[in-house]
């Protein structure tokens, strides 16, 4: 089919992420079934299998984000992210770091996490019938904290904050006393954010915000922290009022602010449709709870927006290792492909919009109803199956799933 005359062209290339094992299996068959036979693709190919950032000693993935931050739209395939483990299996010289976090420190920027819905596969928590969009704050706070045992050797130690400016002006703040003879041992901790990253985050917000026309919720404990979570809040509420109060009330859209135990308790009453900003932690925490109750992880796809409206689009879950041994023994896997069709559908519709492109918007809309007609008339992959409240519905392999998917699109 490839080569047939009447399919779509591309004005702008877009960069292609390529990735490592069961993954990087579904994205050829993407490519092959799905992308190829209606579109003209021009991508701009990054290799960022395991193998490929070996041989270029990770110099792949640096290019790759350079090229993104020049193209503007990107695409991914899940990774390996090496440990001990990997460094063995494919003979590596070093413990290579995470791709995303390569590409995510060159382009900067906020990862949304949304979950794609299907008819038929319901939700634990009914009422959620539209998707929830986690956007997690992936800077500082416990994740570039420093922690302190106060053990036997530092016992009755005083513990205090100080902050020395260059001047030689110097801030001290008791943290704690451990009394000798009363209470002498513990743990502290000490943690940073700066006023750029949470103004980048609260943008990169409210930018996502206007770009999908949904409600922004943003929640942290200022009552408690009064001026660590309260500097979230003032950062969020300055750039609201100066760049984005006008520009969401045309658009028709809210931002609002309240306690994060609030706002637990608001997402699980609400019907989902908004996006909701959570700091460090809370995202790390709320994303794996909001996954988990749509139902799989399978079925949920991350974009990575940066301030400066560069965008990067993949499946949330890894390259799916133990299917991947499977295929490798030649047994057919029943793995979801669906979140990585949505990354390249995405992908596709972003490039589309940016060069006024009607009719690859048209087909990257074609492609998701296409895949989830195919899920809501029974044809579904094993983890799906699982979930599916029906009668007629069948356990496919992944192949024979993007068949089904290939076989609408044409009709
Ligand atoms: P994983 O690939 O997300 O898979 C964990 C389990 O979740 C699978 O074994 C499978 O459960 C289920 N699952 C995930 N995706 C699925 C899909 N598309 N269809 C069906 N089931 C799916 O996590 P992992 O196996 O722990 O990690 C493998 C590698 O991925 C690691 O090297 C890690 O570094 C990398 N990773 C990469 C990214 C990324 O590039 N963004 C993200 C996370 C992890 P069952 O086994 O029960 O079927
Ligand atoms: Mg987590």
């Amino acid at each position: 089919m490839t080569g047939r005359a009447d399919r779509i062209k591309m004005q702008t290339p877009l960069v292609e992420l390529d990735g490592d094992e069961m993954t990087r299996v579904i994205w050829a068959w993407v490519k092959e079934l799905l992308l190829e036979p209606f579109v003209e693709l021009e991508t701009e190919y990054y290799d960022l299998g395991i193998q490929e950032r070996e041989r270029t000693h990770d110099e792949v993935t640096v290019a790759a984000a350079h090229a993104i931050a020049r193209l503007g739209v990107g695409v991914k395939c899940a990774t390996i992210t090496p440990n001990a483990e990997r460094v063995e299996e494919y003979g590596l010289s070093c413990l290579y770091p995470s791709p995303n976090a390569t590409l995510r420190a060159i382009l900067d920027g906020t990862i949304f996490r949304c979950p794609i819905l299907v008819e038929g596969i319901r939700p634990y928590i009914p009422t959620w019938t539209k998707p929830i969009t986690i956007a997690r704050h992936a800077y500082g706070d416990l994740y570039k904290a420093v922690d302190l045992l106060i053990d036997q050797s530092l016992a009755g130690s005083t513990v205090e904050l100080v902050a020395t400016a260059p001047s030689g002006a110097e801030k001290r703040l008791l943290i704690h006393d451990f009394v000798m003879h009363d209470d002498p041992s513990g743990v502290v901790l000490g943690m940073h954010n700066t006023d750029r990253s949470i103004e980048s985050f609260a943008r990169s917000c409210m930018e996502y915000a206007l770009e999908t026309r949904q409600d922004l919720w943003f929640a942290a404990k200022d009552t408690i922290s009064k001026v660590y979570d309260r500097r979230f809040l003032d950062i969020f509420e300055r750039v609201f009022e100066q760049d984005y109060r006008t520009r969401f009330a045309a658009a028709e859209i809210e931002y609002f602010y309240t306690l994060i135990d609030d706002a637990v308790a608001r997402v699980i009453r609400s019907e989902g449709g908004f996006i909701w900003a959570c700091k460090n932690y809370d995202g790390d925490v709320m994303s794996d709870m909001v996954a988990t109750a749509f139902g799989s992880l399978a079925m949920m796809t991350s974009v990575l927006v940066s301030p400066n409206g560069v965008f990067e689009y993949e499946a949330a879950h890894g390259t799916v290792q133990r299917h991947y041994y499977q295929h490798l023994k030649g047994e057919a896997t029943s793995t979801n492909p669906v979140a990585t069709i949505f990354a390249w559908s995405a992908a596709l519709r972003k490039r589309a919009e940016m060069d006024a492109n009607a009719a690859l918007v048209d087909f990257s809309y074609r492609l998701e109803e296409a895949t989830r007609a195919t899920i809501s008339s029974g044809a579904m992959t094993g983890d799906l199956y699982a979930l599916a409240h029906r009668e007629n519905a069948t356990r496919l392999t992944t192949r024979a799933f993007m068949e089904q998917i290939a076989a609408r699109l044409e009709g």
